[in-house]
């Protein structure tokens, strides 16, 4: 019998630990098993002798970490034993194929989210709740300032924010991760570009990944391509160049001439940060949609990674046990000297 005394996960050295089905969820080091909830670099990291992860982002991850990684896949909601545990992915909304994870064991039920978020985002599956007794949860935009309007027509103002600066001789350079943020833009801009976007070469192979997943993305061009295209002293006009905020470093940059810059991300609330705009376009949850997910989820036990203070408080005052993730530790969960504690 699973000991209700024990957690199902334990906040270890390695990352997110299960004893019950030997594995880890988005290890920090090179491990056995390794189940990966997303392909960004914090959550997937290089060297474990097996992975685990969702079908559609199975591409991701090996353009990411290797081609010759050994991996399973599953699609959500299809369940899989791990030893004593069961597994199954549940879409995180954050970006294609991104997971939550759930793990049941004996009739006891936790998951751990991962990176979500519930804003619409026409790139990747929507999140879906799951039921659970323990809940760990990102907050990366864990206190209340960080509130913004969901499912604003991103492409729309993206699209005239373009069309201005074409009209005014000027290219506009869109910043934004290459992985996740760069694929909902042109997927946003897919039914509104009246050209093709001029993408870094780090966007390219990401995208061609979402592509081959049947995720409808605006028409693109290499933009080291397009460059090479133009005769010796001209520059680019009325583009929209969708890059990593390095490019601007880059020697070639001279030959975009004059252009606007912007920034897609969570954190253009209430700053600009030295862009002429700022698109307020998280691929996480604002202050209310983390309230509202654990809410959904009915824990009765939270642990909150990454911002924890104010929404552990927030969580406590409403009566929900809610801890930070560091409070995890076996240590805490062991008996005091003289009880007998079997491990499973
Ligand atoms: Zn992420
Ligand atoms: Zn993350």
């Amino acid at each position: 019998m699973h000991s209700p005394n024990i957690p199902l996960l334990t906040w270890t050295a390695k990352g997110l630990y299960c004893a019950a089905g030997d594995f880890y969820i988005d290890p920090h080091r090179a491990v056995d098993v390794a189940v990966i909830t997303h392909a960004h670099s914090d959550h997937a990291r290089r060297g474990s002798k097996r992975y685990i992860c969702v079908d559609k982002g199975v591409e991701l991850l090996k353009t990411r970490i290797g081609k010759n990684i050994a991996v399973e896949t599953f699609g959500y909601g299809e369940s899989f034993p791990l030893g004593r545990a069961r597994v199954s992915f549940h879409s995180a909304g954050h970006i294609l194929g991104s997971a939550q994870v759930r793990v049941e064991v004996d009739g006891e039920v936790w998951v751990a989210s991962g990176d979500y978020k519930r804003d619409r985002d026409p790139s990747c599956d929507p999140f879906e709740p799951v039921c659970c007794d323990t809940f760990i949860t990102e907050a990366t935009f864990g206190t209340p300032k960080f509130v913004w309007e969901k499912d604003l027509p991103h492409g729309a103002h993206i699209r005239a924010w373009w069309a201005e600066n074409e009209s005014a001789g000027k290219n506009s350079i869109l910043f934004g991760y290459s992985l996740g943020k760069a694929q909902r833009i042109l997927a946003e801009l897919a039914p509104l570009a009246h050209k093709p976007v001029l993408i870094h070469d780090s966007i390219h192979e990401l995208t061609e990944c979402y592509r081959r997943q049947n995720r409808t993305m605006a028409q693109t061009r290499l933009v080291s391509e397009k460059l090479a295209s133009l005769s010796p002293g001209e520059v680019l006009v009325g583009e929209l160049i969708l890059a990593p905020p390095s490019i601007l470093r880059e020697t070639w940059a001279v030959r975009f001439g004059e252009f606007q810059t912007a920034f897609a991300s969570g954190w253009m609330q209430g700053s600009r940060r030295g862009y002429d705009r700022g698109f307020v376009m998280s691929d996480h949850a604002d202050w209310n949609d983390l309230n509202r997910t654990i809410r959904e989820t009915g824990a009765r036990r939270v642990y909150v990674q990454h911002r924890d203070g104010a929404l552990v408080r927030q969580l406590k005052r409403d009566g929900i046990a809610a801890f930070p993730i560091d409070d995890l530790h076996l240590d805490h969960f062991l008996p005091k000297s003289g009880e007998n504690l079997v491990l499973i």
